[in-house]
């Protein structure tokens, strides 16, 4: 797609939005040695916007912004407040009294590129019903030491486990050494209401399982992470304060990956994630399908744990 962004004396802007400072370098090297610059960031979110949207909106949404790029300094920031661009929405939760930041437009993707946002990490419950579950996220994390293939397989494993109990997950590559599980949830049915703790026991649950099977492979304590060569089952991901980074945003890493949406097909053994980087998603972009039945695909949470239950008595 040719982007819309104009460049006048300088100063550039991108959906109407101005990017100051446009060729400042936020990746020394974008994935191709050429350094990533922040208008391409705003570009960027121009580019995939629409198709990150659907993840984000109506949900609060932190960010991890690197105004100087990724060796400088880096500052998470959940909290909207002043300062903040009027084109970025927020949202009051309970529990806080300061409002959270919320993405609901293109143009405020735009706005959090121009706060030199490289990374988006929205919670994962329902539009506008922050203590509704509305994903499960399952995050393999290896050790250094184990190969990406092996992380493959381990998706590939809560796949089955998920399948088996009536859910339907899909896969996406983190940008970073591992891969997440998410698994989207249908609205509940009255009266049966699952909330985020009963999701977590749920999800802990679905780990601790597989890591029983496999104790050589996975734990499911973070403090033994050190021992090596397992992967570590991160379930915490799944409470109602728990973010995930969204699909499609970049990270704040070298070579400018991004979290890309994987088919099934895909999650096999030779698995590059480096490939899906700054410069190479919009191009991917228009063939993109692996998450195109996401929307179809949400499940009942409390069937699942019924079902979970009745397994566990067998
Ligand atoms: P990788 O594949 O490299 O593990 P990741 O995105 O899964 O990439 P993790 O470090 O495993 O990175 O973190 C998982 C998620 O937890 C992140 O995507 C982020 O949303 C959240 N998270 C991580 N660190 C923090 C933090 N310091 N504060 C708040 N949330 C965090
Ligand atoms: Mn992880």
């Amino acid at each position: 797609m040719t982007p819309l962004s104009k460049r006048r004396n300088g100063k550039a802007s991108v959906r109407g939005v101005a990017i100051s400072n446009p060729d400042k370098p936020l990746w020394s090297d974008a994935g191709d040695g050429t350094p990533g610059t922040k208008l391409e960031l705003a570009e960027y979110f121009e580019a995939v916007g629409d198709w990150m949207l659907e993840h984000i909106k109506g949900r609060p949404c932190s960010v991890i912004r690197m105004p100087d790029g990724i060796d400088g300094e880096t500052f998470f920031q959940r909290h909207s407040g002043k300062g903040v661009s009027s084109l970025i929405d927020d949202m009051v939760v309970s529990g806080d009294r300061k409002p959270y930041l919320v993405f609901n437009t293109v143009e405020s993707l735009v706005a959090a590129a121009q706060w030199g946002a490289t990374e988006l990490h929205p919670w994962n419950c329902r539009p506008n019903k922050q203590d509704v579950p509305g994903r499960l996220v399952f995050d393999l994390d290896p050790a250094p030491d184990v190969s990406f293939d092996a992380v493959v397989e381990g998706a590939r494993e809560i796949r089955d486990r998920l399948e088996a109990l009536g859910l339907s997950p899909f896969c996406k590559t983190t940008g970073g050494k591992g891969l997440h599980v998410v698994t989207p949830l249908k609205p509940p049915k009255k009266g049966e209401a699952v909330d985020w703790d009963t999701a977590k026991a749920f999800a802990r649950e679905v780990c601790a399982q597989m890591a029983a099977d496999s104790p050589e492979r996975y734990l499911l304590n973070m403090a033994k992470r050190e021992r090596g060569g397992k992967i570590f089952l991160d379930y915490l991901r799944n409470d109602r304060m728990s973010t995930a980074v969204a699909p499609l945003s970049p990270r704040g890493r070298p070579g400018a990956p991004v979290s890309w949406p994987v088919s099934w097909t895909q999650v096999r053994k030779g698995l590059n994630p480096k490939r899906f980087n700054l410069r190479t998603a919009p191009g991917f972009l228009k063939s993109l399908d692996a998450w195109d039945v996401y929307a179809e695909s949400e499940r009942d949470l409390a069937a699942a744990i019924r079902r979970l239950g009745g397994e566990k008595t067998k």
